[in-house]
This record gives C-alpha cells, sequence and structure tokens, in this order.
C-alpha cells in the first residue's frame, strides 16, 4: 500500500503556483487513516515521549489519535486568542501568511519528553514556533512527526537537530 494513493494534490490552492496536498482523502479511509497514525505513534513510542503537542487545525487530527493510541496526553497549540487561559507565544512565518501561536502556559512541565506532531512540514515556520513553545515552558522536545513533508520548500533546515520522522515525502 502507497499512502500517496490516498492524498489528493491540488493544483493552484489555496493560491496559484500552490500543488495543495489535501489529506482528507487519507482521513476518510479508517484503515489507511489508522495505519498511518500506527507508524506514527511507533515513532513516539520509540522516543518514550511524556506527552504530545500539535498545532491547529491539521495537527489535532494526527496528535489525538496518537497521543490516545499512547495512553499519553495531548496539548493544543492554537492562534493567539483561542485558549482560554493564560498563555505564551511565538510568532511564525507561514507558507501563506504571518500569525501568532499560543499555548497554555501550564500544558507542559519542566523536563517532559514532547512529541510535537503536524500533517504537514513546508517552510517549517509553524513548527518552528510550536518548538518554541515547548522550549518556553521547559519541555524537551524528543522528536517531530509528519504524514507529509514537502523536501524541496526544505523545512528542516532551520529546525535544529531534531529527529524527523516524515511517513510521505514530496520531491
Ligand atoms: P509551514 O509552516 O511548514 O510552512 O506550513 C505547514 C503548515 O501549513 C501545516 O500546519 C499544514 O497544515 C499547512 N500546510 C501548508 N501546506 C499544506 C499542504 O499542501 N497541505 C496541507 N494539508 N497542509 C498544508
Amino acid at each position: 500500500m502507497d499512502y500517496k494513493d490516498y492524498i489528493t494534490v491540488v493544483q493552484d490552492y489555496p493560491q496559484d503556483g500552490v500543488r495543495f496536498k489535501d489529506i482528507t482523502t487519507l482521513m476518510q479511509d479508517g484503515d489507511v487513516y489508522k495505519k498511518a497514525i500506527e507508524e506514527m505513534a511507533a515513532f513516539a513510542n520509540d522516543h518514550d515521549i511524556d506527552v504530545v503537542v500539535g498545532p491547529e487545525a491539521r495537527g489535532f487530527v494526527v496528535g489525538c489519535p496518537i497521543a490516545y493510541s499512547l495512553g499519553k496526553g495531548f496539548v493544543p497549540v492554537r492562534k493567539k486568542g483561542k485558549l482560554p487561559r493564560e498563555t505564551v507565544d511565538a510568532d511564525y512565518g507561514l507558507e501563506y501568511g504571518k500569525d501568532t501561536l499560543s499555548i497554555h502556559k501550564d500544558a507542559i512541565k519542566p523536563g517532559q519528553k514532547v512529541l510535537i506532531t503536524d500533517d504537514l512540514l513546508a517552510t517549517g515556520g509553524t513548527i518552528k514556533a510550536t518548538v518554541n513553545l515547548v522550549e518556553q515552558l521547559g519541555g524537551q522536545v524528543a522528536g517531530l512527526a509528519f504524514l507529509i513533508e514537502l523536501l524541496y520548500l526544505d523545512g528542516r533546515k532551520d529546525l535544529g537537530n531534531f529527529d524527523i520522522f516524515s511517513l510521505m515525502t514530496y520531491d
């Protein structure tokens, strides 16, 4: 089975020249979605993590089932203004724009080993800001896991020396 058969590439979305990788067609297939999550969870398990962190919204689609399958907690990272209690914040540059991400200040205890996960690594801006938030709270980033990595955007180069797992890559 090739996971890429379940990804729909949408030309010129959300803007001209972008070949958007639509993961909803993978999620629609229960067997494939489950297998994908299990592979990401196995990576997390190898790194002996305490907690899973994922940025909204598609980071929840992978992060919550990984956390659930390992019996670990899940911590959401959200756009600024969406979390109800005290947060720490980090600015980030997106493939298409700029924004600020937030995490609850008490969400991670110093020294906890964290898996950071999202559906897709593009330029790395979202994940770099998420790493920044985890580290502001004293968490130790044990690994990064993605369904998809866009190699042509070289998001890894700014991320530091983390162990990175990608289920699929696109050249
Ligand atoms: P980055 O910050 O690495 O440039 O962009 C990654 C973020 O943008 C992820 O949160 C991801 O959900 C979203 N993203 C960017 N491009 C795509 C794409 O082609 N497909 C999907 N599913 N998400 C994308």
